[in-house]
């Protein structure tokens, strides 16, 4: 039984004004698969039989979106709800209706069904649930609950073919599986195997979005690392197939470090996390006779992240936010005269230190410019003097030239 209490009552609200205007409408996918599985959904999605532009005319204010799959924003001062109308998947009667390109991928899934026929279009079965918070009875799959007690992902009917038509499958499946922690059906283990390779094909659009999904929702290093079992990391990920010690490290360390930010409520972006995760990849291209060379390093920024962003588009909001913080970088191993206090000073700059201390913990080897720069940002004025008289007389020697790199390279 599903406590109605845990629903966002706008969404049922919604329900409400659908049914009174005779149509069916329930709640759907993730928000019942959480629900029955005790977990706070993240939001909540409505089916129902009637058509976009029925919906729209509902609720005025709502909106209609989507070319490849239409469907009703339906929104209020603060919220806002997904309402999708029931389709027919891809079963014999409308088989030459869908729209598919020659790999078998759907590129336009926009043919109404009833529910029956929307269940089988989804893609496991613990997503094919439906609940009516009024009667509150849960409808669609004959094995979603099942498999729910179960705990396993299991695909509606054969994952080979499914994956096919939509290869992003393969990353839900592996989503889900570490988020509800449930065990993935062999079946669809073997068609990650054969089709993932599809993942190449998909639009960088859409796999930003999912990126976000699987980097940002606080399981990041449990699905790198079954990503990574499963040779899929590549496709969200754009340093070369080989990676070095440091650069794995990095990656590791940066996924860590964003779970662990959400766990304390600190605000996390993707713009921070590619950041990290294709430094790596910027300073080997910098190189030039062990050395990193300015000129490089300011060309291969743009390299390394057109490179990333032909697998996940890169808002153009992060770019100039990615760039700050690799050029700071550069300036964090420089701490002559005011040039820290400049430094500090960057609105970026707390970014930049902690992907220097990302940095240091991936290289395995004591360093003491994170510590440095951490006794600099919190002291006084005194004190940060003495940091830098210090390194005068230590004779430490920092030129623009010379960067201390030599531990993140292969
Ligand atoms: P979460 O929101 O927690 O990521 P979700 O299951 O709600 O999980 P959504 O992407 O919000 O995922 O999709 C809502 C529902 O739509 C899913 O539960 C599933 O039934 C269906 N769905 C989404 N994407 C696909 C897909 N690629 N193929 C088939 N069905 C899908
Ligand atoms: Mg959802």
């Amino acid at each position: 039984m599903i406590d109605n209490k845990k629903i966002n009552k706008f969404s049922i609200s919604i329900i409400k004004d659908l049914q009174k205007n005779n149509f069916q409408a329930y709640l759907v996918g993730g928000c019942v698969r959480d629900l029955m599985c005790g977990l706070e959904p993240k939001d909540f999605d409505i089916a129902t039989d009637a058509t976009p532009e029925q919906v729209r005319k509902i609720f005025k204010a709502s909106r209609i979106i989507g070319r490849r799959f239409k469907l009703v924003h339906v929104f209020n001062r603060s919220e806002l709800i997904e309402v999708a109308t029931f389709r027919a998947g891809d079963d014999s009667s409308n088989n030459n209706n869908l729209i598919k390109d020659t790999s078998g991928k759907i590129i336009r899934d926009n043919i109404w069904g009833d529910l029956e026929q929307d269940t089988y279009r989804r893609d496991f079965t613990v997503n094919a649930l439906y609940y009516c918070p009024i009667s509150q009875k849960i409808v669609g799959h004959k094995d979603g609950m099942k498999h729910i007690h179960e705990k396993s992902i299991v695909s509606i009917g054969d994952p080979v073919k499914r994956f096919s038509e939509d290869p992003v499958r393969s990353l839900r499946a592996i989503r889900f599986s570490n988020k509800l922690n449930f065990k993935i059906d062999k079946d669809i283990k073997e068609a990650i195997y054969e089709k993932g390779h599809l993942l190449s094909d998909i639009s960088n659009a859409r796999l930003f979005d999912e990126f976000c999904k699987i980097f940002l929702s606080g399981m990041a290093e449990k699905n790198f690392n079954k990503l990574s079992s499963y040779g899929l990391s590549k496709y969200l990920i754009s340093t070369d197939s080989e990676r070095s010690e440091f650069t794995t490290n990095l990656i590791v360390e940066s996924l860590r470090n964003t779970d662990k930010r959400l766990i304390n409520g600190q605000s996390i972006t993707p713009g921070f996390l590619i950041a990290a995760l294709l430094w790596p990849g910027l300073i080997e291209r910098s190189l030039s006779k062990g050395e990193i060379n300015l000129r490089k390093f300011f060309r291969s920024m743009d390299y390394v992240l057109r490179n990333q962003q032909k697998i996940t588009a890169v808002p153009r909001k992060f770019q100039s936010y990615i760039k700050d913080i690799w050029v700071l970088q550069l300036k964090l191993h420089s701490r002559i005269g005011k040039q820290p206090y400049k430094t500090l000073k960057h609105p970026r700059f707390r970014a930049a230190y902690d992907l220097l201390l990302l940095r240091e913990r991936a290289t395995n080897k004591k360093q003491d410019l994170g510590k440095w720069w951490t006794d600099f940002q919190k002291n006084d004025e005194n004190i940060k003097k003495a940091l830098i008289n210090d390194l005068k007389e230590k004779n430490i020697q920092e030129t623009p030239k010379i960067f201390g790199f030599s531990e993140e390279l292969r």
